[in-house]
């Protein structure tokens, strides 16, 4: 990649989402500069696709703010569940569903359902003024657990098991080795590679 560097403003209010970010975004080759302490309206996810609401974000971020945004959107997956809760796992347990409440409404749904296969799916997208914006996606694929495990990381990860250990179990390093989050933000960087407008 060129000596370019991407210069960024993370289009999250969720401090959670954007310490992951910006680890991942640290940890690259390429330099990424985050543009911190600026301020937008609230975007609401009104899409119905994970794709769709990362963009919604990240270009309402892009015009507030003048400069190129990024924005995650971000669902769990269960087979179980046909897909839910998927795009609406922010609400899984009402409008003001707080991260408890969500997990333990999932696990009330999966009581005594044996396929419990699930996966993290994430969106990202990034906006840059006056360019074409990319959309990428990573995909994590893993299981429910029966009860929480771990008391790292945020959301749904004490129930999300990756091998024979939840998110939840894992330090933050090691999830962001493999997370779903890490993953997309590597195929944005591998897409940014050679961008006509960069
Ligand atoms: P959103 O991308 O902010 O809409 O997040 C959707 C829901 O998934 C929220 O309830 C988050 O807490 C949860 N979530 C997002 N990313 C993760 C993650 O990496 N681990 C666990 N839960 C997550």
């Amino acid at each position: 990649m060129s000596e370019v560097v991407h210069r960024v403003v993370v289009a999250s209010k969720n401090p959670d989402k954007i310490r992951e970010v910006e680890a991942v975004l640290a940890a690259m080759e390429h330099p990424w500069e985050i543009v911190r302490d600026l301020d937008w309206p609230d975007v609401e996810e009104t899409e119905d696709t994970l794709e769709g609401n990362a963009l919604l974000k990240a270009t309402a971020v892009s015009r507030a703010t003048g400069l190129p945004a990024l924005a995650d959107d971000t669902g769990l997956e269960v087979d179980a569940l046909d897909g839910r809760p998927g795009v609406f796992s922010a609400r899984f347990a009402g409008p003001e569903g707080s991260y408890e409440a969500n997990v333990d409404r999932l696990l009330s749904e999966m009581h005594g359902v044996e396929d419990r296969t699930a996966r993290f799916r994430t969106a990202v997208a990034f906006v840059i003024p006056g360019a074409d914006p990319v959309v990428v996606e990573g995909v994590v694929e893993g299981s429910i657990t029966t009860e929480r495990r771990g008391d790292g990381g945020f959301g749904y990860d004490s129930v999300f098991l990756v091998g024979d250990r939840t998110y939840g179990e894992m330090s933050d390093a090691e999830k962001n080795e493999i997370s779903h989050r890490a993953r997309a933000l590597r195929a944005l960087a591998d897409a940014l590679e050679g961008h006509p407008d960069l």
